[in-house]
């Protein structure tokens, strides 16, 4: 499973998470063969919009049925995280119904905006290779990222650097040696 986006996707996913917010934006990508072309928003309806999306069920119908007449495939359900990482949460794990299909999220972390795709199944969450445009292009850093890891072992270094220290200056001085 692979998800590619024409880049003038990624400016209409921008637009939508910033004209819903704080509330999740949601919709659906329809293309060919994997390759998503066709937009289509869809309205939040879910008691707390902010954490969850729910999808208005006559607006979906509507959405399959242009892509049925369209001669478009579904390529990928997209909703927005407004204040948080665009992998899944345990509401969008719990909630997923078609693990056949590409999920894409666009996160935001400390503003910016990041975007991942996954395929989330009952069995788990999976990685889901992303191209925009022409280019492999994953807006989203891995977790645990090479900067991130360096950080842990300086901050790792530098205590052990104080507790040595600490344990040399608490030794007793030395004996005089006559
Ligand atoms: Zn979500």
């Amino acid at each position: 499973m692979h998800l590619r986006l024409e880049q003038h996707l990624v400016a209409q996913l921008l637009q939508a998470a910033n004209s819903c917010a704080p509330h999740e934006a949601c919709g659906l990508l329809g293309g060919k063969q994997g390759q998503a072309s066709h937009f289509i928003a869809i309205d939040n309806v879910a008691a707390s919009p902010m954490h969850r999306y729910e999808m208005d069920s006559s607006q979906l119908v509507k959405a399959f049925f242009a892509l049925e007449r369209d001669n478009l495939e579904l390529c990928a359900i997209w909703h927005t995280h407004p204040e948080g990482r665009p992998r899944p949460s345990p509401e969008d794990i719990r909630a997923a119904a078609w693990p056949d299909v590409c999920q894409l999220i666009l996160g935001f972390v400390n503003g910016k905006a990041e975007l991942a795709a996954w395929q989330v199944a009952p069995g788990g969450v999976k990685r889901v290779p992303l191209q925009i445009g022409n280019a492999v292009q994953d807006l989203a850093p891995e977790e645990e990222s090479a900067g991130r890891n360096l950080a842990i072992w300086g901050s790792a270094a530098l205590a052990i650097l104080l507790a040595l220290w600490l344990a040399i200056s608490l030794l007793p001085p030395a004996p005089r040696i006559p």
